[in-house]
């Protein structure tokens, strides 16, 4: 049983092995919670965790803010299903606007799904429809999301594109510049990715068939790898000159995560087309693309829209959840309670030789767990994070052995429980390594 997949379900204790749930769907952790208040969630028996996965990123404002519970519940007594291709609504309405203030210039007009695989399509939709070009370039080690086409964009690993091919046909894969992974220097990662991508573009899919490029500006699944400037505005120039629409995927690494409200802005570009979701609603369903209004205006009638988007609670709680990112000054604080984990990580990293080396930015960081000669080492990361959950700390993993032991707490995250979450994986690393 591939320990990265989970616990198998005889594995299940207590709570999670009386009932019904599909074997397939497995957790990372043994706890079943009860409740959740800021970084720390609370189980069944009453033990504490402090949450350090935020639900993969989504709890932004930590669990249940009581701004965020407020505006959600005040909605859920006035209206919850304004269903949004039949009527309009006011906290869609004002969402619009309070986006299109975040986005770089020029980008002003939004629509909204429910799922980040199901914005992701949309902007495949607009890109195709946009150009009236078929092809899609991604970048290697890219998660862009499980339903039909956003799988087929997705190359993070096998286990999202397995055991239901053919995928979606008109996708070509470029590197991305995994200088870790490559052994090299990143200016050379940087050169050999970009050289690459001038390949493709005259060996299989020429500039006139390109509809967009879609790009993780910090990959989230496959590692926790930026991107740098020099490639993100080779990207953005060979957009421009080709007429080839720029896309960042910001649905993991936005919304203020890496220390700036998109992750995009670290590179000085600026896309045609921007996906958000998970730290959009702080844990409502909630996802939207958003581009110029003359770039939305080339795609089809009827080409946006769903029984569920929009719905008027999450945004509700997305406009709540932009409030407190304001009022709280989130993003300063991921910035810089970013920096001091990232700081501890790195003593951490002197400390036990197995972590090989950190990477990310903000509050996305991820440790890789490797052997002498980089040799992934993912039953040891698996160790790691349930020796962590033993001591009340909530880790995920990721990359394609689960050897990357990622961090992403909320953004209001305090020092304090930066400090403790460092001191209890401390505990667990010396009893791994011991
Ligand atoms: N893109 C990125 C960068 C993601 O991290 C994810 C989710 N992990 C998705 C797309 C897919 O989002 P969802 O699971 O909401 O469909």
């Amino acid at each position: 049983w591939p320990i990265r997949y989970g616990l198998r379900p005889a594995e299940r204790t207590g709570e999670m092995a009386m009932h019904h749930l599909s074997p397939l769907l497995k957790q990372a952790s043994q706890v079943c919670v009860d409740h959740g208040e800021g970084s720390w969630l609370v189980d069944t028996d009453g033990r504490r965790y402090l949450d350090f996965t935020s639900g993969i990123g989504v709890t932004s404002t930590g669990h249940c803010h009581p701004t965020v519970v407020a505006a959600a519940q005040a909605q859920v007594g006035r209206v919850i299903h304004a269903q949004y291709t039949t009527v309009a609504h006011r906290p869609m309405l004002e969402l619009t606007d309070a986006l299109a203030e975040r986005m770089p210039e020029g980008i002003d007009s939004v629509a909204f799904s429910n799922s980040g695989s199901e914005s992701v399509e949309a902007a495949l939709r607009l890109a195709r429809q946009a150009t009236g070009r078929a092809n899609i370039i991604v970048f290697d080690g890219g998660f862009h999301g499980r339903t039909m086409a956003a799988a087929s964009l997705t190359t993070s690993g096998t286990k999202v594109r397995t055991g239901f091919h053919p995928m979606m046909a008109g996708v070509e894969v470029s590197p991305f510049p995994h200088a870790y992974r490559y052994g090299w220097t990143e200016e050379e990662a940087t050169a050999f990715a970009l050289r690459e991508l001038d390949h493709i573009l005259k060996t299989r899919t020429a500039p006139s068939d390109t509809a967009a490029m879609l790009i993780e500006p910090v990959q989230g699944e496959f590692g926790y790898y930026p991107a740098n400037k020099a490639f993100m505005q080779g990207l953005a120039e060979r957009c421009r000159q080709h007429g080839i629409l720029l896309i960042c995927d910001e649905i993991q690494a936005g919304y203020g995560r890496t220390g700036r409200f998109w992750s995009h802005s670290h590179f000085d570009v600026t896309p045609d087309i921007v996906i958000t979701a998970k730290g959009l609603a702080s844990g409502f369903p909630l996802s939207a693309i958003a581009a110029s209004e003359a770039l939305m205006s080339k795609g089809l009638a009827g080409s946006q829209g769903g029984t569920y988007g929009a719905n008027a609670v999450a945004c509700a709680a997305a406009l709540a959840t932009l409030e407190v990112i304001d009022s709280e000054q989130l993003v300063e604080n991921a910035a810089h309670q970013g920096e001091l984990l990232n700081e501890r990580l790195h003593g951490l990293k002197e400390r036990f030789p197995m972590i090989d080396t950190l990477r990310g930015k903000g509050l996305m960081l991820g440790m890789e767990i490797a052997d002498d000669f980089r040799t992934p080492r993912g039953d040891l990361a698996a160790r790691l994070t349930s020796a962590a959950e033993a001591q009340g700390l909530l880790l995920l993993r990721c990359g394609t052995e689960g050897q990357i032991v990622r961090w992403l707490p909320p953004l209001t995250v305090s020092s304090a429980e930066v400090d403790e979450a460092v001191a209890r994986f401390t505990r667990a690393a010396e009893q791994v390594a011991a």
